[in-house]
């Protein structure tokens, strides 16, 4: 007799990244992928991490390859709250849970606080690898009305009637993903009065903060109410992805119940890594390599702004990103960018089309360009390339119906 599966219903709920997907089809050879939020791999700290990894295993070996504890390694906690301080967040080490990448600290969020049926608000559009770590939980998606500078303060206001018991929001005020955006000083503090007012506390995604081109972003939310925020921080644009170092810093009231869910997700991540990255970073490492991430990613937007100015048709709309890794497009009436894709990959180029970043009503018109992954010249030649395939697609758009 064949096995018959049940799955959970949270089973269902779960979908193969939009992204992945895309990747699978774009990273063809031959395609110029703008389409993946890779960082440089030149960007790699390949010499420095090799020292670490000899260090490491030449000075602890057997602590680094045994078991750990859940929290993570502590003089990482250390840094981490040390780090977080600097963006104007008091938080004690004890504050700080290592997760596997912020991905991760997602998950144990949504595990931790989501419920079926009960309100998550997000920004529009928003991360999608958040949706995807979400859903599961069945939480019930409010998408915030948001603009050039991320969620508009007045969108919390409606959020007590229209989605009582919202349970937090997620918000990404530096150059999000997927639009580049980011918010203000006078928008944050009016973000933060407002969640405060409606009573909603938020998780606050920041991955890119460090990758700003001109100056600084304006201090975390979480600095401007530690009591009623969570926020996540990420290694993998400022080191590498490769190892999967992430952290939450959680007010002490929820820091037990992520311990627990860390726990039973993985019992901790791996010591190894975590005493790799300390060993690196411990004396001002990435002082003088973020500025280095932060100097080809800015010659890398301007190279890509310089394309989009020169080849995009007439009635595309973007912002140029102070930071971060991606612009977002938004084509002209009547455009599609998802059926758009296939052509676009024919001739050559890849991006991400926008819809799957909202949580509700996609804007089809939109799409995502990651700036980081191709050198600047072949940036201009990938830009010049969807020039064309928006060019030849405006033909049909603007086509006379018989
Ligand atoms: N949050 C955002 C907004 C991201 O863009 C990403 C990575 N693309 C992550 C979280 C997850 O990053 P990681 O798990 O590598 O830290």
């Amino acid at each position: 007799m064949s096995t018959v599966w049940h799955q959970a219903r949270r089973a269902a709920r779960m979908n193969p990244s939009i992204i992945r997907e895309i990747l699978k089809v774009t990273e063809k050879p031959g395609v110029l992928s703008m389409a993946g939020g890779l960082p440089s791999a030149d960007t790699f700290p390949v010499e420095a991490l090799k020292s670490a990894c000899d260090a490491v295993l030449s000075k602890n070996a057997k602590e680094a390859l045994q078991y750990a504890a859940s929290e993570g390694f502590a003089p990482l906690r250390e840094w981490v709250a040390a780090k977080v301080a600097e963006l104007g967040i008091r938080a004690s080490a004890d504050q700080v849970l290592i997760t596997n990448g912020s991905q991760q600290g997602l998950d144990l969020v949504g595990k931790v606080l989501c419920d079926a049926g009960a309100p998550v608000a997000v920004e529009t559009p928003t991360y999608l690898g958040a949706l995807q770590a979400f859903t599961p939980y069945e939480p019930i998606f409010t998408s915030l009305a948001s603009d050039g500078e991320g969620v508009r303060p007045e969108a919390f206001a409606r959020l007590p009637h229209d989605a009582p018991g919202t349970r937090f929001a997620y918000l990404l005020p530096n150059y999000q993903n997927p639009t580049g955006r980011v918010m203000s000083a006078a928008r944050r503090e009016a973000v933060v009065a407002a969640a405060r007012q409606a009573g909603v506390p938020i998780v606050e995604d920041n991955p890119y903060g460090d990758l700003w081109f001109d100056e600084p972003p304006p201090p975390a939310l979480s600095s401007l109410w530690p009591e009623g925020s969570l926020y996540l921080g990420s290694f993998s644009k400022v080191l590498t992805p490769g190892f999967r170092l992430g952290y939450i810093v959680a007010p002490s009231e929820l820091y037990p119940k992520l311990l627990q869910a860390k726990q039973a997700a993985d019992l901790h991540t791996p010591g190894f890594n975590q005493r790799v990255v300390h060993e690196v970073i411990k004396n001002g490492f990435l002082d003088q390599h973020v500025p280095s991430i932060r100097a080809r990613y800015k010659a890398n937007r301007d190279a890509m702004a310089a394309a989009l100015q020169q080849h995009l048709p007439a009635g595309c709309e973007w912002q140029s990103p102070q930071g971060g890794m991606f612009f977002w497009i938004r084509l002209p009436e009547g455009f599609d960018a998802m059926a758009l894709l296939e052509s676009a990959v024919q001739a050559g180029i890849a991006y991400v089309p926008g819809a799957a970043f909202y949580a509700h009503q996609p804007d089809p018109r939109t799409l995502r360009l990651s700036f980081v992954t191709l050198t600047p010249d072949l940036i201009t030649e990938g830009v010049a390339i969807l020039g064309r395939v928006l060019k030849d697609a405006l033909v049909g758009v603007a086509e006379p119906t018989p």
